[in-house]
């Protein structure tokens, strides 16, 4: 038996290392990565639950390096935020994402939103948000055209100035939605003082909600507390007919998900805009 734990220690220790390695070795490739254009944003569709229609478009971010198989953001981005290189990824998302909106626009697609994603981290740069607000005007654009999501987090890692200028923004008519709504540390009071328009409900509180009572309890409560206080209420994750029935029992307003969409490529959201579903 104590050889056998020695070897479950050696094991896991193993695994850390490898572990260890794998983060040192992305770490230090992603800035070649960005420089290389191995990066690009998918967009998933954000569809009406009542019509069906596609209203706004999430920005994701994808890494395809050359000599391996696709990774994820949610392995990549905190080693951003470790190493600070998130400014500048986060510079090159909103870049991309004013560029092909842009581009959109000028081919006639006038409807949808593109909201990208803003983690806490990337609002500790003093003027992070102004910058933002300067590359819309630099490309020509309504605020109307680029939405931001923002995770209740920036509030722990934000200070004061960063309210400050969410709620310029928020007067200006940029979107502003509270991400993964639920599951981050704040406490129900913050959405007093936060400047959002839309709630986006954490994928963990669909899952299970039209079999679970407590989640269904929980969603349903989510939704109502959104409406009250005026705000959208997007549902993430949905992956199912029997969760899109129940969110739409619930009068929840947005739906996202694999059930209708996945993130693609700009090219075929292209194709999706203009109608030719394919298939
Ligand atoms: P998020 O903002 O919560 O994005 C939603 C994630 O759920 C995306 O994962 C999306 O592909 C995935 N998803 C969408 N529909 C479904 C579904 O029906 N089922 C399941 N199982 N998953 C679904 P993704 O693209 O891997 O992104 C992971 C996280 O990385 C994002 O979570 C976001 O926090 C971060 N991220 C992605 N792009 C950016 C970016 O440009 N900037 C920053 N700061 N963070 C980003
Ligand atoms: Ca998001
Ligand atoms: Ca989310
Ligand atoms: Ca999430």
């Amino acid at each position: 038996a104590k050889l056998e734990g020695r070897g479950t220690v050696r094991f896991f220790q193993q695994k850390l290392h490898d572990e260890l390695v794998r983060q040192h070795y992305l770490s230090s490739r992603l800035e070649e990565a960005l420089d290389n254009g191995e990066l690009s944003l998918h967009f998933q569709p954000q569809v009406s639950a009542v019509s069906g229609g596609i209203e706004n478009l999430e920005a994701l971010l994808r890494w395809e390096p050359p000599e391996g198989p696709t990774i994820s953001p949610a392995e990549f981005i905190p080693l951003a935020e470790r190493s600070g290189l998130i400014h500048r990824l986060g510079d090159w998302v909103i870049e991309e994402a004013c560029h092909q909106q842009v581009a959109w626009r000028a081919k006639g697609f006038h409807r949808h939103r593109i909201d990208i994603n803003i983690s806490g981290r990337q609002l500790t740069r003093p003027g992070a948000l102004k910058r933002f607000e300067d590359t819309l005007q630099r490309h020509g654009l309504a605020p109307q055209d680029i939405g931001i999501e923002l995770t209740e987090n920036i509030l722990i890692e934000a200070d004061e100035t960063v309210l400050e200028d969410l709620w310029r923004l928020y007067h200006r008519g940029i979107r502003i939605a509270i991400d993964d709504f639920g599951i981050g540390y704040s406490s129900l009071s913050y959405l007093k003082h936060f400047p959002a328009t839309a709630l986006k409900i954490d994928r963990s509180f669909i899952q299970d909600a039209p079999t679970q009572p407590k989640d269904r309890a929980i969603l349903e409560g989510a939704i109502l507390i959104g409406h009250r206080l005026g705000l959208e209420v997007v549902a993430e994750g949905v992956e199912n007919a029997e969760q899109l029935s129940l969110l739409r029992d619930l009068h929840c307003d947005l739906i996202q998900g694999f059930f209708f969409f996945r993130p693609m490529p700009a090219q075929e959201i292209e194709r999706l805009l203009s109608g030719f579903v394919g298939g």
